[in-house]
């Protein structure tokens, strides 16, 4: 009989599980860490153990986690691609090997590291690359072909003949550098960080959009393939270096034990060797070598009885918390930062911490003095995991989030809808290389020739520490900086001159204010019209515009009040740039297109598609998106589309955007002589 508590603990554990599960395998965002999950699921293999009359089919420990997403494509394994059981130290190692190869016979075994990663599988046809997929459930998974495509170290043909349908097994991953990348651009941004370089490559990987999974960086390892004896591999050690001669992505570190005291002096070596690599591994597989015992151990319905994943124990180190500062990001996100009492941590010395936003520090209520406990997110981000209250004696201090930038003084904002306060000071140093670059950007202001490096120049040159001051910069400054000629410093003049005529819409998108891009930077100036009735424009009244709504409205008024911003476009307004919308030359009537069809195509660059149809409009013409005999001019901007081979087979003019702009100023020109 089993008692009612060990049922509730047995139910409840069941539950939470699944809950991880969830969280983990089909979101992505797991809220616990994996040592958590796996002593929860020990205690639930325990229960089972002494209580098999407790197991039921949707017990976790029969399945293999995850479910496909919808919105992908379903594929069915062709052989279900299996989870691995896991074992925790050597001594429950060296029992799961010596039980696998039983009391008579002995045979090696393959050591590889454990990548945290997550399983695909790939198929080829005749050698070429024809499509992948995740693991899902085990049995179905996400055809994930058009994000597999963007991973560079997946090759599209085998290097070697390889006749028929192969099927190849592998682990998609993040590498640590790309992963601290990409949780450095999202705190900035203010998006939610992923947990670990595991669930970031999960969730780039299935993303219905390929090009967020090119934009991150995925690679690739392989280390099986679906019946190998087939083509004549009968071991593990043969398969690896095969897959390798293919071509195929092989991580080199594995090695062919000939007992259990060379798996274990593997274990042992690679425990902090790891560290260096590239990329996360939590653990070693171990792996029978000859493919003949694969069948004979067989497997059970999660995991295979012929391999065992050893899990390193998490790292993880207390230390005391010294201080914390405020760093100023790009965006003006100011990030407070744990500052530590060094410590040794997964293969280095770890000084400081992010401590992400004034919410964390309390939700772990985390104080000055402190004995903290501190781990590497991804082996490479430092971070609390938690407060030891227990140690302290009285003299800790509680820390508050500053009001003011540490380094403009400007007033810090907190948005409504955000977690992190932010130094609304455009012209703050900390932010004025990224706000130069964007400013110049093609989307903005179009300022050729001051790209990043330039933006970088000028600003760590003192030349520019306000936009404003763009537009007083002087020949001689720029042909002083690094690979800067008489020539090109002569052109930037000019292009920042010809900047000053950009469409209002092109300004306040180039301000980077805080989600005021191009589209609701043209909203705006639709509804207001000028930089100045913008400014006084009534929050409340700007919240209920359809398309902007109160977080753009808060985020307008932030800016909007800050001294520094207002000085800046004070003074960009003194130097000639526009503040008032375009008003289109139009005749009295505004009929001066009119009875002319236009289509735009291809990417324009005086002024949005929108804007361009706006004014032919403005000026009694109409704007279509379809090429047909009733159109009077395409207007092809740059990589015009197949608008362009319509127009030509119907012999309908064609005009360049520069002609367009031109045929417009020349109409209004004459209605005015008139
Ligand atoms: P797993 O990651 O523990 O091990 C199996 C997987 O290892 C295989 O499917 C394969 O993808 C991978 N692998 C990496 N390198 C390999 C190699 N060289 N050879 C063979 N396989 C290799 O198992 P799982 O089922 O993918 O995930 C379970 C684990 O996920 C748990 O142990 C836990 O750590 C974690 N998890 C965490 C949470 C959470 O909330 N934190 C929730 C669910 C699962």
């Amino acid at each position: 009989m089993v008692s009612r508590d060990i049922l509730r603990r047995y139910e409840s554990l069941k539950k939470e599980i699944a809950r991880h599960d969830r969280l983990y395998y089909v979101l992505d965002s797991p809220e616990i860490d994996d040592s958590s999950y796996d002593r929860m699921m020990r205690e639930l293999l325990e229960l089972e153990r002494e209580h098999p009359t407790l197991v039921s089919d949707d017990s976790p420990s029969r399945r293999v986690g995850g479910r496909p997403l919808d919105g992908f494509l379903k594929v069915v394994h062709s052989h279900p691609m299996l989870s691995l059981d896991d074992v925790f130290d050597v001594s429950e190692l060296r029992s799961f090997l010596s039980r696998a190869t039983g009391p008579v016979s002995s045979f090696p075994w393959v050591c590889e590291l454990k990548i945290d990663g997550l399983a695909v599988s790939l198929i080829y046809e005749d050698g070429v690359f024809v499509g992948g997929a995740t693991r899902g459930d085990g049995s179905v998974g996400e055809d994930v072909t058009s994000n597999l495509l963007t991973v560079r170290s997946l090759p599209l043909r085998l290097n070697i003949d390889v006749p028929g349908r192969l099927e190849v097994r592998g682990e998609v991953y993040m590498a640590k550098n790309s992963f601290a990348r990409l949780n450095e651009r999202r705190e900035e941004k203010g998006d939610p960080l992923f947990a670990n370089p595991r669930n970031a490559a999960a969730g780039s990987l299935r993303q219905l959009d390929p090009r967020v999974a090119a934009e991150r960086r995925l690679d690739l390892f392989v280390y099986a393939v679906v019946s190998p004896e087939e083509r004549g591999i009968n071991s593990q050690s043969d398969l690896l270096s095969w897959l390798k001669k293919a071509g195929l992505p092989v991580q080199d570190a594995w090695e062919l034990c000939s007992d259990l005291d060379e798996v274990e002096e593997f274990v042992a070596r690679w425990q902090e060797e790891r560290f260096s690599l590239s990329y996360v591994t939590d653990g070693v597989v171990v792996k029978a070598d000859p493919v003949e015992q694969w069948g004979r151990l067989g497997r059970t319905a999660r995991a295979p009885r012929w391999a065992v994943a050893y899990k390193y124990p998490p790292e993880e180190k207390t230390t005391v918390l010294k201080e914390i500062e405020i760093s100023v990001g790009r965006t003006g996100a100011m990030t407070p930062v744990a500052i530590l009492e060094p410590v040794q941590l997964a293969g280095s010395v770890v000084r400081r911490a992010s401590l992400h936003n004034e919410d964390e520090i309390r939700r772990k209520d985390v104080r000055i003095g402190d004995r903290v406990k501190v781990r590497k997110a991804g082996e490479i981000i430092p971070e609390i995991v938690s407060v030891d209250s227990e140690a302290r004696n009285g003299t800790e201090i509680p820390f508050e989030m500053p009001r003011n930038c540490p380094i403009c003084g400007s007033e810090a904002v907190r948005l409504p809808d955000e977690s992190a306060w932010r130094c609304p000071n455009k012209s703050c140093p900390a932010q004025m290389n990224e706000e130069l670059r964007h400013f110049a950007s093609r989307g903005c202001m179009d300022i050729r020739g001051l790209g990043e490096r330039v933006a970088s120049q000028l600003v760590g040159s003192g030349f520019v520490r306000d936009l404003a001051d763009l537009y007083e910069l002087k020949e001689e400054q720029i042909i002083s900086l690094d690979r800067m000629g008489p020539k090109s410093a002569s052109n930037l003049i000019s292009a920042i001159r010809g900047s000053k005529d950009r469409p209002l819409a092109a300004l306040l998108a180039g301000l980077g204010i805080r989600h005021v891009g191009k589209g609701v930077a043209e909203l705006l100036v639709e509804r207001y019209g000028s930089m100045e009735a913008l400014r006084r424009a009534d929050p409340e009244e700007l919240g209920s515009i359809e398309g902007v709504g109160p977080a753009i409205a808060a985020s307008l008024e932030a800016f909007f009040s800050d001294d520094g911003n207002i000085r800046t476009l004070d003074r960009l307004m003194d130097h000639g740039v526009r503040m008032e919308e375009r008003r289109p030359e139009t005749s009295s009537d505004g009929k001066l297109l009119s009875g002319m069809t236009f289509v735009f195509t291809g990417e324009l660059k005086r002024a949005s598609r929108s804007e361009a149809q706006k004014l032919v409009k403005s000026m009694g013409g109409k704007a279509t998106s379809s090429v047909s005999g009733k159109t009077s001019y395409v207007v092809a901007g740059e990589s015009p589309g197949s608008k362009l081979d319509k127009a030509v087979s119907l012999g309908i003019p064609v005009l360049d955007e520069d002609g367009f702009y031109e045929m417009v100023e020349s109409l209004a020109g004459n209605e005015k002589e008139e």
